[in-house]
């Protein structure tokens, strides 16, 4: 059902319609929508993932399963399309970081260093952080080998018929490890500890794919590379033995989880115990009135940029309705 008319504007009285937080697919596509349906968003893009706004798609290279590129596009080609478009529809953006939010009573009021803004409602869209290891030829090899994603880079010529490893011992890494079989010619499992923390069914059927070996007590120490300056392996290390060997793979994958950025909203909105929001179920509404989520902060399962931008046009959709019913 489509909202019955566009909302009143508050704007003379100092108080924006929307705010958007996060410049990933989520909140540009959020700004679209909003744009579109005359509410003037208002959208901190940030500058958190690698010092500029469009999230964590900036950090990769080809992107070949969202609709619409046949041919495949790049990460950082795909984010300036998404926000000229949120731009030409008259978004009004701000590469900042938002410091502080207050949804504790309203008009919320959510400040940057650069300005303070009051607000109708809020879309939080910050989006959530792989999480790394740290090894020391890590950013060297950072989409040139090394994938937080199974699901998107996979099936990358990079990674296509070759032995592959993953990281990680819980439901993350045992799927990413199950998935890969599809590409890979073997994979590997690297698990810290002695046992696997994953689901009994996952455990199960790692455990008894002749096309998975499960290294438990061990870690990945560094990326080793061939004389062209491709990754060519990693060197490992026996937790219990302190014994160091090389793997040969060509690819890394972590599967040690995400971190939901949500920072901003702790103690003020619901959150589940590793920090993603809360939102009703098939919705975007949290448990404040006027507070929306979308994308990655609020989904650990799915987490892809076209799941991101499905749920940030929910996100603008539900607000438009909630404006029009709270006028
Ligand atoms: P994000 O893209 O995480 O964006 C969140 C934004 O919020 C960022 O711009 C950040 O700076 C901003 N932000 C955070 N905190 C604040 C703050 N306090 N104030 C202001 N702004 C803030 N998915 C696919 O579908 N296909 C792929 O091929 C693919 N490849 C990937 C490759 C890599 C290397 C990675 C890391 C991910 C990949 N993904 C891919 C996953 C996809 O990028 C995410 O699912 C998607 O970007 C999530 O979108 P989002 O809008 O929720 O958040």
């Amino acid at each position: 059902e489509a909202p019955a008319s566009t909302p009143p504007s508050d704007l003379s009285k100092g108080v924006e319609n929307l705010v958007i937080i996060g410049s990933g697919p989520a909140g540009y596509t959020a700004a679209i929508y909003a744009a579109r349906a005359n509410l003037k968003p208002v959208v901190f893009e940030g500058y958190q993932v690698g010092g500029v706004p469009g999230g964590q798609l900036m950090t990769t290279t080809e992107v070949e399963n969202f609709p619409g590129f046949p041919d495949g596009i790049t990460g950082p080609d795909l984010m300036d399309r998404i926000r000229k478009q949120a731009e030409r529809w008259g978004a009004e953006l701000h590469q900042e970081d938002v410091e502080y939010v207050n949804v504790k009573s309203t008009p919320f009021v959510i400040r940057s260093s650069d300005r303070e803004v009051k607000c109708h409602s809020l879309i939080i869209a910050t989006g959530a952080t792989a999480k790394r290891l740290r090894l020391p030829r890590e950013d060297e090899f950072w989409s040139r080998g090394i994938s937080a994603c199974a699901i998107c880079d996979g099936a990358s010529p990079l990674f296509k018929g070759q032995v592959l490893a993953v990281v990680g011992g819980g439901d993350t890494a045992t799927e990413e490890a199950v998935y890969l079989t599809k590409y890979a010619c073997h994979v590997h499992l690297l698990v810290r500890r002695d046992q696997l923390r994953a689901s009994k069914a996952m455990q199960d059927r790692v455990l008894n794919n002749p096309n998975i070996t499960v290294h438990f007590n061990t870690e990945a120490v560094d990326v080793v590379s061939n004389t062209k300056g491709q990754m060519s392996g990693i060197q490992l290390k026996r937790i219990d033995t302190g014994e160091e060997s090389v793997l040969e793979v060509k690819g890394l994958f972590y599967g040690i989880g995400h971190t939901p950025n949500s920072q901003l909203l702790q103690g003020q909105i619901e959150l589940d115990n590793a920090g993603y929001i809360l939102v009703e179920e098939g919705t975007a509404k949290t448990s404040v009135d006027g507070v929306f989520a979308a994308g990655d902060v609020q989904d650990h399962e799915w987490r892809q940029a076209v799941t991101a931008a499905g749920s940030g046009c929910v996100a603008a959709l539900s607000v438009e309705r909630y404006l029009v019913t709270n006028d």
